[in-house]
């Protein structure tokens, strides 16, 4: 597996990534001196028998291990799964990790409101509230107090969380951009806009959110379904030092991450003012690069790889969309830009 190096550069827009280079990680730690920083692959919503999935945490864990991850967030409905016993078993330093979470769950009315706490302290139970804005704070805010970070689920699931409702929530940096369940609506329809759509009215309101891809899976034991939610088709590259919860973790919430379904990059550096993506190509595929920006303009989209976008200065942000010919994608996150940027 390819992997990246990159160096780490502070300027006064904060942290941020430049100097790109690639360097071949063998994930054997004695083969290689270690770079800095690598790549790690993993998905961040999973369900097992804890609540209602069809597999015990054990064959769950053993599923992502063997396919190519990093690492895993076991987040059933309303249990906080223990992960000791499943990293004693599974886990390797640098190599394989599961990550403890739990998707705090409620309804209001007929819409269903999750969110996500990844690596809390302890299990959180929902605390009700009579709004969706409210339900969801709620959820956020305990989590918070329970030492994890939030994600904000499926907003088009049951349609239960609309673009302006995103935009009202304070203390979370995450959202699902796509979400592997066959019935959440990724698309939007009926006048409800797709969350990419969505994703650009919120960043255009002054809110800062970065998109997650998950896969949602519940079942493992039978692939043939395509009705199902099953594994394999949403996932995070983290940018990071090491293979350890907190530190994925603050790498997501820092942006240091792109999202995928079948997209994956050679490199990605981000600059005071400039942004350039190079695709790992597959070749039949064919690939667009499309830079956006406010309001969902596109600012470039081209068919080079690598690509570089530099900032003019008035985007308020900049974050790009790859687009397979088959339909894969991977979203890179945006980078705020301006006096105006999302915060
Ligand atoms: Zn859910
Ligand atoms: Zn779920």
């Amino acid at each position: 597996m390819r992997h990246l190096a990159l160096a780490r550069a502070a300027t006064a827009a904060g942290v941020i990534i430049a100097g790109a280079s690639a360097v071949l990680w063998s994930q054997t730690r004695d083969q290689v001196s270690r770079p800095e920083v690598f790549w790690f692959k993993g998905n961040l919503h999973t369900h097992t028998l804890n609540s209602d999935g069809d597999s015990t945490p054990d064959d769950v864990v053993r599923w992502y291990r063997e396919h190519g991850y990093h690492f895993l967030v076991l987040t059933d409905h309303n249990y906080l799964t223990s992960v000791d016993g499943l990293n004693a078993l599974h886990g390797a330093e640098d190599k394989f990790l599961v990550v403890k979470g739990e998707e705090v769950t409620d309804r209001l009315g007929e819409k269903p409101i999750h969110v996500n706490g990844l690596n809390p302290d302890r299990f959180i139970k929902p605390p009700g509230g009579t709004t969706v804005v409210g339900m969801v704070q709620g959820m956020i805010d305990a989590i918070r107090a329970a030492g994890g970070a939030p994600s904000v689920n499926h907003p088009n699931y049951g349609w239960a969380i609309s673009p302006d409702e995103l935009a009202g929530l304070q203390r979370t940096r995450l959202f699902e951009v796509f979400n592997g369940h066959p019935l959440v609506n990724n698309i939007g329809g009926g006048g409800v806009p797709g969350l990419e759509e969505t994703w650009d009215r919120v960043l255009s309101s002054g809110r800062l959110l970065y998109g997650i891809a998950v896969d949602d899976a519940h079942y493992f034991k039978r692939p043939e379904d395509k009705t199902l939610p099953r594994p394999g088709f949403g996932w995070v590259y983290v940018r990071a030092a090491r293979l350890e919860p907190k530190t994925l973790i603050d790498a997501l919430e820092r942006g240091e991450f792109y999202s995928s379904t079948g997209v994956e990059l050679l490199s990605l550096a981000t600059s005071a003012t400039s942004m350039t993506i190079a695709v790992r190509t597959e070749r039949q595929s064919k690939y667009r690069i499309r830079f956006i920006g406010r309001q969902g303009r596109v600012l470039n989209e081209t068919t080079a790889s690598p690509a570089t976008y530099t900032f003019k200065g008035d985007e308020g942000y900049v974050r790009a969309t790859i687009i397979e010919s088959n339909g894969k994608l991977a979203w890179i996150q945006p980078v705020p830009v301006g006096s105006s940027a999302p915060r």
